[in-house]
Formats: structure tokens, sequence, C-alpha cells
């Protein structure tokens, strides 16, 4: 999209965080923005915050876990707003525990939640941005999707491993009929997202994408998001010192988990919150 004026963007999980800042971004741009979130209180707030930068905003309550969400959310935008031009997936969980210990069930929650809610949202959304042939999709996905750095969070790192293949397929499909996909791959981030984790099991050592990466803020990624759509990027990783570590695994993919193995020897176990680790 050359520009986000006058554009409408829907953005899930825009109460908090990324979603958040990628909301205020592209309001900056002067877009109006549908807040989707199961947080209405957070979601009633960036609305306010949007609505002071001159745009409009409308505040959805929305878990994008639900079959129907979608199809509220656009029915709801298109009454507001007429038209649908940015749909970024963006709401997502994070679980952990050892591969033994999460339970086939939270499997199922985090899929449901990360992954299938991307599903449907094409489901509902493709076919309008297909008739008008124009628009952009946003996936978040997450470093935890481009190469395993920790082994006790699978369910998280398999959704997110998915939603950049959905997107890469998606990009082939859609970048020729005129729209575009990005896909958002956050290395950390300092958001709320550590407040609703589950825990499953014994304490885990846990590890991080590396010591390179340092901690970035949502503002500075939601005004990366906001650039990538404006420049119909794809690939948007946060740091781009990750493509080294793509480029290592990618030369020998044996050896990089030979590595990686040997780093837990060195890797302490920390305390890890154990609240909400409920099914
Ligand atoms: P956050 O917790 O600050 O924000 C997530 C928002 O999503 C919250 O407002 C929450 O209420 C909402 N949400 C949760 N479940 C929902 C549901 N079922 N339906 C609708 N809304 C829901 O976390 P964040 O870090 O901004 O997370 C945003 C995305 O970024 C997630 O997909 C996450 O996996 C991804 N990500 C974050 C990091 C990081 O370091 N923070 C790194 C990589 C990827």
């Amino acid at each position: 999209m050359e520009s986000l004026k006058n554009a409408t963007v829907i953005v899930t999980g825009a109460s908090s965080g990324i979603g958040k800042a990628t909301a205020l971004a592209v309001a900056r741009r002067g877009a109006n923005v549908v807040v989707a979130d199961l947080d209405d209180s957070g979601a009633g707030a960036v609305v306010e915050q949007i609505e002071a930068l001159g745009v409009q905003a409308l505040a959805i309550h929305s878990d994008v876990g639900d079959d129907n969400a979608f199809s509220v959310l656009r029915d709801e935008t298109l009454t507001e707003f007429g038209r649908v031009d940015v749909v970024m997936n963006n709401a997502g969980v994070l679980t952990r525990g050892l591969p033994e210990e999460i339970p086939v069930a939270e499997w199922e929650r985090v899929l449901n939640i990360n992954l299938m809610s991307v599903v449907r949202s094409n489901a509902v959304f493709l076919p309008i941005l297909l008739e008008q042939g124009s628009g952009h999709l946003v996936n978040t996905a997450s470093f935890a999707g481009l190469y395993s750095y920790a082994y006790d969070r699978t369910p998280y790192a398999a959704s997110k491993a998915a939603i950049v293949q959905l997107s890469e397929a998606l990009v082939l499909y859609l970048r020729p009929r005129g729209i575009g996909v990005t896909v958002l791959c956050p290395g950390p981030v300092e958001t709320n997202i550590m407040a609703s984790i589950r825990t499953f099991g014994q304490e885990t050592a846990t590890r991080g994408p590396g010591a390179q990466f340092g901690i970035k803020q949502p503002e500075e990624v939601g005004e990366l998001v906001a650039e990538a759509i404006v420049a119909n990027t794809f690939m948007l990783p946060t740091d781009n010192q990750v493509v080294d570590v793509l480029v290592d695994r990618a030369r020998d993919w044996d050896g990089f988990i030979t590595k990686s193995i040997a780093a837990w020897a060195d890797t302490p176990i920390r305390p890890v919150p154990q609240s909400g680790a409920s099914l």
C-alpha cells in the first residue's frame, strides 16, 4: 500500500504491547483503526489515544480463539468504516513446560489462538481483499518460528513456524493480486506477554534467542510494522542479526543443533512464574 492515510486497519491483540504500538503507528499515518482484544478497558484506552491523533477508532471485544470472531470483526468494521484495508493477526499466547509435560489440550488451545485464528481470519478477509484487489495482511510470528532456541515452548514455536510458512505461501499468491503480506518476527520485546504465560510441570531451564539481541520497545516495533506495510516488505524481523543465525543453521544444520545442545549445559535453571498454570 502506498499510504495508510484513510485506510481501515484491524489489529487483534491491540490493547497491549506490539498490537497497541502498531495501532498507534498506523493512526499517526492517518489510518482509522479497529482495536480488537479480549481486554475491553485496555482497548478503550487505546481508542482514546488514537482519537486524540485526529483519526477514528473502534474497540471491538474479540477472542480470536472463537469460531465467529472474524465475521463479527468484518461486519462491525464494514458498518463503521465501509472498508477493510489492513488486517494484522497479532494476538498470541505463550505456554511453557517440558515437551512431555504440556498437555495435549494445551497444545490445542495454543494452536487455536495463535495459528487457527490466522486461518479463520483469512477465510473471512481474503475474499474482501481479493475482490478489491488491494490491501495488506500482517501476521505476527516470532524468532521462535524461525529457529529453536528453547525446548520448553514447543506449541508456541510450532504455531509461529506455521505462521511463517503460511505467510510465505500467501505472499506468493497475493502479491501478484495487489495484496501485500508481512510476517513480523519479533525477538525480545518488552510487553505484557509474560503476564499471561501458562507454565506446566517442573521448572525448566529457559533460554532466549541469543545474547546479541537486545530487548526492543513495542513502539519501535509498531513503527517498523507501519513502514513495512507502506514498503510492502514481506519478512520483518525486529533485529537483522537474526539473519546470521539462520545462515549459520542453513550451512550446517546438525552442527547448529550440536552447538545449541552444548549451550544448554551452561544454562542455569531460573524460577518461572507458576500463576495461571491451569487448564
Ligand atoms: P501482550 O501480552 O502485551 O499483548 C497481547 C494482547 O493480545 C493483549 O492485549 C491480550 O489481551 C491479547 N489477547 C490475548 N489472547 C487473545 C485472544 N484470544 N483474543 C484476542 N486478544 C487476545 O503481548 P505482545 O508481546 O505484544 O504479543 C503480541 C504478539 O507478539 C503475540 O503473537 C506474541 O506471540 C508475539 N511476540 C512477542 C514477543 C515478545 O517478546 N513480546 C516476541 C515474539 C513474538
